[in-house]
């Protein structure tokens, strides 16, 4: 750990820059105790590791930070430093006895209260979870940040984010998502922003990197608006996942398959409105091909021009999919307050700039002409070139504002 009380009971923190002299010197004739359980400390001040305090009795806390790691050690010590040259009022290795937690370091900034946590080993969604939980209840917002270590880009926009990833996402006020991480040995944060997720674990992502003096706290907080993807780019990955399906078809897959012949529907023959880019689609695992064609099955199939879908009707139809397991919800603590009906609804503002449909009010939509379903590839590769003339190569994510 990196902070520790002197006999007097004033606080050491190593997270400040200290000369190895000075520390060795105050060592010969001081004493330290955690602050948290008042055990004594030993003050180690070798070359190799960061400087650092180490208990030489008790359980709890050794077992908490007596193992961690020089990259989270300094990893914290250099966010904390980040903090403090802002002059944001910072407490590194905060106890909250209250709820017994014990953050990375605690900030307060613009009247709220946060509990960042730097994130360098594996934990359990279910620790996670609670963690995240217990800090929205009692007024935290909960800053996860992910060691750099741990993200890895696959393609040059596409990127392969396990559940583990998805726990560390959140949002801006702009709708977009993003996950922060940062690197001690670059000493650089590294922010995988414009999420566009296309199937359970790929994901079209940017990755920008900067010093942390390049990077002030509200930037972190909020991201760059969302970036546009190419229409055809966005298409080959939604063909993929349908060819995927195809050849190596689960339970799942299988179900989702019948349904589509049952409905006569030919999984190479979709029309372009299905499987569309939204935003809040990030809130939904199913990839968005999957989930449009429920949408089009339980929503627009059987609809008429002049036809009304009320948000009722889709709240239902998610309900219904979700408790069949047809649609999987993601499991993103951080971003609890979002509803995944967000996604439908924008799916729903799209098909309106494309046409398909117009806005009645704040709760309805009409159908102004059906979605056309084609019959062979020509049909298909004909009704693509016209979308993309109709509508551009750009598909700019929409949103609700
Ligand atoms: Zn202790």
């Amino acid at each position: 750990m990196l902070t520790a009380l002197t006999k007097n009971g004033e606080t050491l923190c190593l997270g400040h820059e200290h000369k190895k002299e000075s520390l060795v010197s105050l060592r010969s004739k001081e004493e330290f105790f955690c602050p948290i359980c008042g055990e004594s400390l030993l003050l180690k001040l070798g070359d190799h590791r960061i400087f650092h305090f180490a208990h030489k009795r008790g359980r709890t806390c050794r077992e908490f930070y007596d193992h961690e790691s020089i990259y989270h050690l300094d990893g914290k010590r250099q966010l904390y430093q980040w903090l403090i040259k802002q002059n944001i009022p910072a407490v590194l290795e905060y106890f909250d006895k209250e709820i017994q937690q014990r953050p990375d370091i605690m900030f307060k900034f613009k009247g709220k209260k946060y509990a960042l946590e730097y994130q360098c080993s594996p934990i359990p969604e279910e620790v996670f979870s609670k963690r995240t939980r217990t800090y929205l209840e009692n007024e935290y917002i909960p800053l996860w940040i992910i060691a750099s270590s741990h993200l890895q880009q696959q393609r040059r926009d596409i990127d392969n984010l396990t559940n583990f990833h998805y726990l560390f996402l959140r949002s801006s006020s702009l709708d977009t998502f993003f996950i922060p991480s940062y690197c001690p040995e670059k000493q650089h944060f590294h922010l995988v922003e414009s999420i566009t997720p296309f199937s359970i674990k790929n994901a079209f992502t940017q990755h920008s990197f900067y010093s942390p003096d390049r990077l002030e706290i509200t930037r972190l907080l909020a991201p760059k608006p969302q970036k546009s993807i190419y229409m055809s780019k966005w298409k080959i990955e939604m063909d993929r996942v349908i060819q995927n399906m195809i050849r190596y078809p689960d339970q799942g897959k299988k179900r989702f398959l019948l349904e589509l012949y049952n409905n006569c529907l030919n999984p190479f023959l979709l029309p372009p409105e299905i499987g569309l880019p939204v935003p809040h689609s990030i809130l939904i695992q199913t990839s968005p091909v999957i989930w449009q064609t429920y949408v089009y099955l339980d929503l627009l199939a059987n609809k008429n021009p002049g036809d009304y879908i009320t948000i009722q009707e889709m709240k239902q139809h998610l309900n219904r999919r979700v408790a069949r397991h047809k649609v999987v919800i993601r499991h993103l603590p951080q971003l609890r307050h979002l509803n995944p009906l967000l996604a439908i609804i924008e799916y729903f503002l799209y098909l309106t700039k494309l046409g398909i449909l117009s806005k009645m009010g704040e709760t309805c939509f009409q159908v102004k002409q059906k979605i056309w379903i084609p019959h062979s590839n020509r049909e298909r590769d004909e009704n693509m070139v016209r979308f993309n003339q109709k509508h551009g190569s750009l598909c700019k994510i929409i949103n609700e504002n």
